[in-house]
């Protein structure tokens, strides 16, 4: 038969959840569909498995888009204490780690446990292992799937990006967006792991595993956190934030020693610790293989007291200034999450109801709108979803 809510929400994830609950705590008949068999894939394996929900710190600021107020309207209608109170209201455990962050005590389970009982007590339908075939629209959206015809005056697309295909993520929200008639800025990778080529994959790989604290930049954006070297080249949190700036062919400046004077600190060994040697010396205060690979690079194999001052000054500066070159990422298979995605400008920054056509609404990822790591991109996702669900049930 054909089924009629008052809202479809195709996507049952964190976006199209609070969407759900949203609409029908103010008296809509909602349905979600989703084609996963299983609901929640991505909550369930967020932030290590614990959930990274929100972050204290939420600011416009801190999202990427090719229009940067864009997120300004729904983030601050619904604030991190927000889904807190949520998350409160539901007994579950948490703690603040670094950065703001808010994690589950216990596991991402509780976070989707908390979603499914808001929509459930407010009456949200849900289905899964469901095959969108073919969406039309006259005074209503038709949507023909393998579980039979809806038929709604709001339809909602809110299936995410591109990130790890393996569990599910399609790139439906851009095909259905394109059908309408609306622009999509290129979905890229992003708080993503960065591969190397040539001769920097050589030195990089015999590094995998080293981490060490750093300032990483690419234009006017820097991040001071962890770098990890991998086998394919450079990840840890300073590097996957510095991604979501990244563009191919750019390059990657990393400061290796954030805060300290590299000239001060090595000038001074040569009257204290005169006769050490490059690896020794830089171990200090790098970690030793990597100390042990500067010192190649830049110095020559001799005590610190026979260093010309040159010498110094050209090793502080590469250990302070090091220009990388990525010759790619790893991809959307381990990003953490999409870059681009339905153009802001055919949105209602209000209402996330695309201008052109009045009951469709775009909410989370699959919008151009990207968080830094730490909560951010989730919070997108509750802030869209509750700005959809809200002007649905108010409209
Ligand atoms: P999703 O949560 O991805 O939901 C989309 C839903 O749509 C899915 O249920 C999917 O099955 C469904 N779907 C897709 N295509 C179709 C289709 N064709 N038809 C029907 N249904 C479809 N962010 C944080 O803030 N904190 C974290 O700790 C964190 N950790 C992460 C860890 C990993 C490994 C990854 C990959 C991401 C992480 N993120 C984290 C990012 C965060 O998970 C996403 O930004 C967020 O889930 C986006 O919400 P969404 O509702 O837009 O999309």
């Amino acid at each position: 038969g054909v089924r009629t809510p008052d809202v479809l929400i195709i996507g049952a994830g964190a976006a199209g959840l609070m969407a759900a609950f949203t609409a029908a705590q103010k008296g809509k008949q909602v349905i979600v569909i989703d084609h996963s068999p299983e609901i929640g894939r991505k909550i369930l394996i967020s932030g290590g498995g614990r959930c990274n929900f929100t972050n204290r710190d939420i600011k416009p600021e801190r999202f990427i888009s090719q229009n940067k107020h864009f997120a300004r309207s729904a983030l601050s209608r619904y604030k991190p204490a927000d889904f807190l109170s949520l998350v409160e209201k539901h007994r579950i455990p948490w703690h603040e780690k670094k950065l703001g962050q808010l994690f589950c005590d216990n596991s991402a389970q509780d976070i989707l446990s908390v979603l499914l009982a808001e929509c459930s007590a407010a009456g949200v339908r849900l289905f899964t292992d469901v095959r969108v075939r073919e969406i039309s629209r006259s005074d209503k959206f038709r949507v023909e799937t393998s579980r039979g015809t809806f038929l709604s005056p709001a339809l909602v697309l809110a299936t995410g990006g591109l990130s790890i295909p393996k569990i599910g993520a399609t790139g439906f929200a851009y095909d259905v967006a394109k059908h309408f008639g609306l622009p999509i800025v290129t979905p890229e990778p992003a708080l993503v792991p960065f591969v190397f080529g040539g001769m920097d994959q050589g030195w990089m790989h015999e590094l995998a595993g080293v981490s060490l604290p750093v300032k990483a930049s690419c234009g006017k954006m820097a991040f001071e956190e962890a770098l990890l070297f991998t086998h394919r080249g450079l990840s840890g949190p300073a590097l996957l934030q510095i991604s979501s700036y990244w563009h191919a062919g750019e390059p990657i400046r990393l400061d290796l020693l954030p805060g300290q004077n590299a000239e001060q600190l090595v000038g001074g060994l040569k009257a204290t610790k005169g006769k050490m040697r490059g690896p020794a010396a830089l171990g200090r205060w790098l970690p030793q293989r990597l100390a042990q690979e500067m010192a190649r690079q830049h110095v020559p194999d001799r005590p610190v007291v026979e260093w010309p001052d040159k010498t110094i000054r050209a090793l502080a500066a590469s250990l302070h200034r090091l220009d990388i070159y990525p010759t790619g990422t790893e991809g959307f298979a381990k990003a953490e999450v999409t870059r681009g995605g339905v153009d802001t400008r055919a949105l209602s920054s209000k209402t996330m109801q695309a201008e052109s056509v009045p009951g469709l609404y775009i909410i989370g990822e699959a919008v151009d709108v990207t968080g830094w790591l730490g909560g951010y991109n989730f919070h997108w996702a509750w802030a869209s979803g509750h700005a959809a669900g809200t002007a649905i049930a108010e409209g």
